[in-house]
């Protein structure tokens, strides 16, 4: 039987099944809320899914910001951008999102303030 990633719409969990392909779509194990079958994108979906799950526990579920409900409705990369965009957090650079991050601390003035510190030490 296949592995399939589901998504609870009631708290945002995302979680792994076995299961045939025609099979309803089983109870959140946290909540037991509604979940929904994700599309499976391959292998490097999955890595992805890892840090996507950690990051919609650190979003803010009561917002009603457009950008905070797509990304809960549906978490995908896609719309985790958008959600990015819409925190005005700068988005991973290619090759850099090898490990999970804290979206929560990396804000463009952290970064701004790491270039500024890093220049100050070159100066010595
Ligand atoms: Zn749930």
């Amino acid at each position: 039987m296949p592995l399939y990633d589901f998504h609870c719409a009631s708290c945002g969990r995302m979680f792994e099944e076995l299961g045939p392909a025609d099979a309803p779509p089983p109870a959140c194990p946290a909540c037991g809320g509604k979940t929904r079958r994700l599309m499976s994108v391959g292998r490097g979906y999955r890595a992805d899914a890892d840090w996507i799950a950690s990051v919609t526990e650190v979003v803010d579920k009561d917002s009603r910001a457009p950008h905070v409900r797509a990304f809960l409705d549906s978490p995908d990369r896609a719309t985790y951008r958008s959600w990015l965009r819409g925190e005005r957090i700068r988005p991973l650079e290619a090759g850099e999102g090898k490990r999970p991050r804290d979206p929560g601390r990396e804000t463009a003035g952290q970064v701004c303030r790491e270039v500024l510190e890093r220049f100050a030490a070159r100066r010595g």
